[in-house]
């Protein structure tokens, strides 16, 4: 099933602001809540999808790569792996609840009450790797390992933290409840609040005996070599987001993205214009007069390209679908032959006479239709 826009699932424009989109997203929560819908699989979808919709949008990150790249830039459409779709449970929905509705404990009113005290998973940080890419590259798209040296699971524990049997105890900071209640003196008077609790993240119970190897974190600084695919079309200063190829989260917890930063090898010869691609054509004198043949060089290799007698300084001849591939798909840029016409710096006793003879002659005096004409192209430019 193709997935639907992010902005078509809330009901919001394109240029809706952060507090269009919380009231949006809340409001399709509140509809599609599985405690309204009692096993009502469409509603579940539904609540899933709006969920996945929030998740991207109000996260000015997110959301400039989904309005780059679609679905693809965050992960959704599967090229950029682990997804956000297959990878999100009604816990990592719920985590998200904190700041749509105000705070932990703001999505009352209908029976919910259960999910208030769901301990908030650890999350991994992201990563950030930088990749230079050549303009073939870019052209045709590329794959590219990375070594990584990163958190990852601890193998001996499995990510639990635990070392044998796992047994546990109950946290000596909260009692086995989860949170911790602030005492504070506030403008209004003595104000309490109720935080996660630091020690055990809200579990309300510790390892007894924490593993060795990771002494209970779950994870351990390692490696891990990472393939990334990256699509065609791509421009100095895009970052592509894998998700959950970052840092390992703590005890199981969510793992980070990995960033990946795309840098441009600049091109001896031809020079980007979005997604078109520019050559300063010299053409001798001669050439330029009499016509011919010349050799112009694209990324695929050397293309011939005919010059027509009479061709004046400053045309720019346009060799379709010879720039770069849109990045989003809208088709080729197109390679703009920008034409200048080489003067030799000294010349030769003959050469020097036979240009002599044309100095006077009309025919090499440019006229003033022709000085217009190469004017209104000159002005065009600039328009
Ligand atoms: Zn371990
Ligand atoms: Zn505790």
């Amino acid at each position: 099933m193709a997935k639907r826009d992010y902005y078509e699932v809330l009901g919001v424009s394109k240029t809706a602001s952060e507090e269009e989109i919380k009231k949006a997203y809340k409001k399709l929560a509140i509809k599609y809540h599985p405690d309204r819908n009692p096993d009502d699989k469409e509603a579940e979808e539904k609540f899933k999808e709006a969920a996945e919709a929030y998740d991207v949008l109000h996260d000015p990150q997110k959301r400039a790569r989904y309005d780059q790249f679609g679905h693809e830039g965050v992960g959704g459409a599967g090229g950029f792996g682990g997804g956000f779709g297959q990878g999100m449970s009604m816990d990592d929905i719920f985590s998200m609840f904190g700041d749509v509705f105000g705070g932990r404990g703001g999505f009352g009113g209908f029976g919910g009450g259960g999910r208030q005290q769901r301990q908030r998973r650890y999350r991994g940080s992201d990563l950030r790797v930088k990749v230079r890419l050549g303009l073939k590259e870019i052209l045709n798209g590329t794959e590219k390992k990375f070594k990584l040296k990163k958190y990852v699971t601890c193998s001996h524990c499995h990510g639990s933290g635990a070392e044998g049997n796992g047994a546990t105890e109950t946290c000596p900071t909260c009692h086995g409840s989860g949170s911790v209640t602030r005492t504070q003196q506030s403008i209004f008077g003595m104000m309490q609040t109720q935080t996660v609790c630091p020690q055990c993240n809200g579990e309300g119970k510790i390892i007894k005996n924490k593993c060795k190897e990771c002494n209970g974190e779950g994870v351990v600084y390692g490696e891990e070599v990472v393939e990334v695919k990256i699509p065609k079309g791509v421009a100095e200063g895009m970052q592509l987001s894998m998700s959950g190829k970052g840092n390992a989260g703590k005890h199981n917890g969510i793992a980070g993205d990995l960033l990946i930063q795309i840098e441009e090898e600049p091109n001896s010869e031809l020079i980007r214009q979005e997604d078109d691609l520019i050559y300063n054509l010299l053409l001798s004198f001669p050439t330029a007069a009499l016509g011919g043949t010349v050799e112009i060089p694209t990324i695929d290799g050397k293309v011939k390209v005919k010059i027509d007698p009479g061709t004046q300084p400053g045309k720019v001849l346009r060799l379709r679908d010879k720039g770069l591939p849109n990045v989003n798909g809208y088709g080729m840029g197109d390679l703009l032959v920008n034409i200048s016409i080489y003067i030799p710096e000294t010349l030769s006793k003959d050469e020097k006479q036979a240009i002599e003879k044309m100095q006077h002659s009309d025919n090499f005096t440019p006229n003033l239709s022709i000085k217009e004409k190469i004017f209104r192209k000159f002005k065009s430019f600039f328009d």
